[in-house]
């Protein structure tokens, strides 16, 4: 019995995992036509100045229209995308995309909204990404402000001269930089102070933590103590109730995005908003 277990077990991965690198392979053909093809898109996520409530920006999150399955979530396709390096190709549309959109509201709204853009590992290493944010940026005739890229701690540390070299171009062009996630990765504290970077995001997973049972604040009392501390300012994402930010207004973190203030929406959805509320991009 044993045995005809451990057979029908091995019988039931095997087709498991067929079935799995079928719709793999699905997705990363269909993939490859989406990028091309005009599938993606983004959405915006207000991000917001807690002294005074102002919008100071807006992270763009890349979003699938499948043809035939629907919308589809990042979780599900990056991976997909960085395991086979269309990730770039993908990236490439996400910079030129957000640049382009920073374009057309200024010229139908005539305002300046700065753009954070997630930038991937593969990204960040391929040696072109100053070169590329520069085009984009010209292109579109923005300031380097305009922009900002947000890299992780694990993309970083992987190769720290490399990585400081990175930012210093884009340091030059102007375009800010974020950590994002920060906290989760290897909180590589003895590099940090070593990287030109101007913002730290503290992850949701510790603003979750901030309120209800067991309530504990130490990792985000900690990460805006460092920031300020490196000179840099602190946003919180993630941020769900009034009484999370309470409790970052109390810690003096700068600014936060979430679902409490918006979720993040199509750029046709977010345009009301950015007419109702005025727009402080410094
Ligand atoms: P992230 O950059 O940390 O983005 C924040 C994620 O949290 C987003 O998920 C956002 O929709 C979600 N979020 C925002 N506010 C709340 C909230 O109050 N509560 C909860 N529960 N969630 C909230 P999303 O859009 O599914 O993106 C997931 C991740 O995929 C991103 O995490 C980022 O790492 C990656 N990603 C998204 N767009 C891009 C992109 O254009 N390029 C690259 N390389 N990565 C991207
Ligand atoms: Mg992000
Ligand atoms: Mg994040
Ligand atoms: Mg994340």
């Amino acid at each position: 019995h044993a045995k005809d277990g451990g057979r029908n077990a091995y019988r039931f991965v095997t087709k498991e995992m067929g079935a799995r690198s079928r719709e793999r392979m699905d997705l990363e053909a269909s993939l490859r036509r989406a990028i091309r093809g005009g599938e993606l898109f983004l959405v915006f996520q207000p991000q917001v100045r807690i002294s005074d409530g102002r919008l100071i920006g807006v992270e763009a999150l890349v979003r699938w229209r499948h043809p035939h399955d629907g919308l589809i979530l990042p979780d599900r396709f990056l991976p997909i995308a960085e395991e086979t390096g269309l990730i770039v190709a993908l990236g490439d549309w996400v910079l030129y995309e957000a640049c382009s959109q920073i374009r057309r509201w200024r010229t139908k709204l005539n305002l300046t909204i700065p753009i954070a853009v997630n930038v991937s590992g593969a990204q960040f290493r391929d040696g072109q990404l100053p070169a590329k944010v520069s085009r984009a940026l010209d292109a579109n005739g923005l300031r380097g402000p305009e922009l900002e890229v947000e890299v992780t701690e694990s993309t970083l540390i992987d190769d720290v001269p490399g990585a400081v070299a990175t930012l210093q171009a884009l340091k030059e062009r102007g375009v800010q930089v974020a950590l994002d996630d920060f906290g989760t990765g290897y909180s590589s504290l003895s590099y940090l102070h070593r990287f030109p970077i101007d913002k730290l995001k503290i992850d949701r997973s510790f603003i979750q933590d901030l309120t209800g049972q067991g309530a504990d604040s130490t990792v985000p009392r900690a990460v805006i103590g460092l920031g300020h501390n490196l000179g840099l300012s602190v946003i919180a994402e993630g941020v769900e109730t009034e009484a999370q930010l309470a409790v970052l207004r109390e810690l003096r973190c700068e600014s936060y995005q979430g679902f409490l203030y918006s979720r993040p929406v199509t750029a046709d959805e977010l345009e009301p908003l950015l007419t109702r509320q005025p727009v402080d991009a410094a």
